[in-house]
């Protein structure tokens, strides 16, 4: 599971600016549900090598009176969805008397916590967070949110060392695809092109992890009640906090698929909290964890900034997405044309993906849904080998040559997959790290074309030299 790490502190300590550094370094695909989640804002962050979700809680207001009051509404939620907790303080500010109060329930609910003095720059780090040490939450991490400096070491301090960027993407495959071995660096022996075919085959009996997802109301339960009825199922009973989605096997045309049920429809033996029905997190984590992702879209709503964001999110993740569009029943014509028009215009840039229209309460529809979920999974799976992906580069190196980067024309030598789900092309040749962007994207249409890939984004890296 990908960890989540919430933001804790006063006002103005400089929790949104640290959120914005550690989610800017990856495009900053935020995901804020105002209504729903109050002032929580939750992003996809990287740094020191790790991938986790952010959540910046807003404020806790210092001048209320009590620590419960201090930490009431959304910050006490974004503590309870985080694995681990960054209470921050200002060292320029100095001690003050709502950081205790914030201590001190920290210290009460037993979460990792770690003890951040921002705004270090320009004071003697030593002398800038002596005080903090009175809190009594151990250690204290000297930063500068606004200039960077100490938040790599934080993370790093947070999560472990780093992992080698490229081991951790091959492990990732191997794990994936049950594979041992390197095979992202093979040597290209360019008269031996035709490598062995690797068996795939395992992977078609592997079950499909489906995630639903979307907004609230948007009939998420409806769908997933639809799609279990119509299933034999088996309820499992699973551990976990109630922030963690339930896993529903089933079978479907004899396709095994394991439900991710993020609007908790079946629920466990025993519930005691009182859980929003909703939950980011939930969400997030079962995008993460998902091989194809279905977005449920309310067509009465139209597509809103909400589901931008969580589409934001399932693309950063690299997964495959199905997007249904839901209470297809008893619209008019004119309205159906007119919400087909506003889903082209603002889902142009996930044309990878299908989309379907459907009605989860009466059933139309939903049966095709899985012909999409399983295309999306065969074509974030499948097998390409070292030639045929070496043939359709140099094809479209033919067709559209590469510009030139200080007077030298960049040379694109040889194509290998070097994952799924997403599928990676790796490129090897010169130069290529300097290609422009526009180029890359040319690249990457050209593959999507020429291997007739739907449902899942590609993503392509580059190698310099062979
Ligand atoms: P939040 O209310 O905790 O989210 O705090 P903000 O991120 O909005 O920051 C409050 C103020 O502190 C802003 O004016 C920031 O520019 C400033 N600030 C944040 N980080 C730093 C830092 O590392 N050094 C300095 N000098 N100022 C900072
Ligand atoms: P969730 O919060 O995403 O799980 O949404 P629900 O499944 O609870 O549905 C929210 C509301 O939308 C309920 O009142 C459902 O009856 C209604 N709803 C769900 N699917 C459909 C549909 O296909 N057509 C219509 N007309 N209403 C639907």
């Amino acid at each position: 599971m990908i960890p989540v790490i919430a933001l804790v502190g006063r006002p103005n300590v400089g929790k949104s600016t640290l959120f914005n550094r550690l989610t800017r370094t990856r495009d900053a695909l935020v995901a804020d549900f105002p209504g729903l989640t109050r002032d929580r804002k939750y992003g996809k962050a990287e740094s020191a090598g790790h991938e986790f979700i952010v959540i910046d809680t807003g404020g806790i207001d210092g001048t209320e009176d009590g620590v419960e009051t201090h930490m009431a509404g959304q910050s006490l939620l974004a503590i309870e969805e985080a694995d681990v907790v960054l209470f921050m303080v200002d060292a320029r500010a100095g001690l003050m008397p709502a950081d205790q109060g914030i201590a001190q329930h920290l210290r009460m609910r037993e979460k990792a916590t770690f003890l951040v003095a921002n705004k270090t720059d320009g004071l003697d780090p030593d002398s800038a967070v002596g005080d903090f040490y009175a809190l009594g939450l151990g250690e204290v991490y000297p930063i500068a949110a606004s200039h960077g400096r100490g938040v790599t070491s934080l993370i790093e301090q947070v999560l472990g060392p780093a992992v080698e960027e490229d081991e951790s993407a091959e492990s990732e495959y191997e794990q994936f695809a049950g594979i041992d071995g390197d095979i992202g660096d093979e040597e290209f022996d360019e008269n031996a092109v035709e490598d062995e075919e690797e068996d795939t085959s395992y992977l078609e009996n592997l079950p499909i992890k489906l995630a639903i997802v979307g907004r609230p109301n948007v009939g998420k339960s409806t769908l997933t009640n639809r799609i279990l009825g119509e299933e034999r199922v088996v309820v499992y009973d699973m551990p976990g906090t109630t922030r963690d989605s339930i896993y529903i096997p089933m079978t479907r045309d004899e396709r095994e698929y394991i439900l991710i049920d993020t609007a908790g429809v079946r629920k466990r033996a025993r519930v005691t909290e009182t859980v929003e029905k909703f939950s980011v997190i939930k969400t997030l984590q079962a995008i993460e964890d998902a091989n194809v992702v279905l977005l449920v879209i309310d067509a009465r709503e139209g597509i809103s900034d909400q589901d931008l964001s969580l589409l934001g999110f399932i693309i950063n993740s690299g997964r495959s997405l199905v997007i249904a569009v839901n209470k297809w029943d008893g619209l008019s014509q004119e309205i159906k044309e007119q919400v087909k028009e506003a889903l082209d215009m603002r889902l142009g840039f996930v044309d990878f993906a299908r989309v379907h229209f459907i009605s989860a309460l009466h059933g139309s529809g939903v049966g095709n849904l899985f012909e999409s979920v399983q295309e999306a999974y065969r074509c974030a799976t499948r097998r390409v080998s070292t030639s045929l992906l070496t043939r359709i580069m140099q094809m479209a190196q033919d067709d559209h040559q590469p510009p030139l980067v200080g007077g030298r024309r960049v040379k694109l030598k040889y194509a290998h997959a070097g994952g799924y789900n997403p599928p990676i092309v790796v490129i090897h040749g010169n130069q290529v790290k300097d290609l422009p962007d526009a180029y890359k994207r040319y690249l990457m249409n050209y593959f999507r074309r020429s291997l007739e890939v739907m449902g899942t984004p590609i993503r392509i890296q580059f190698k310099e030299g062979d």
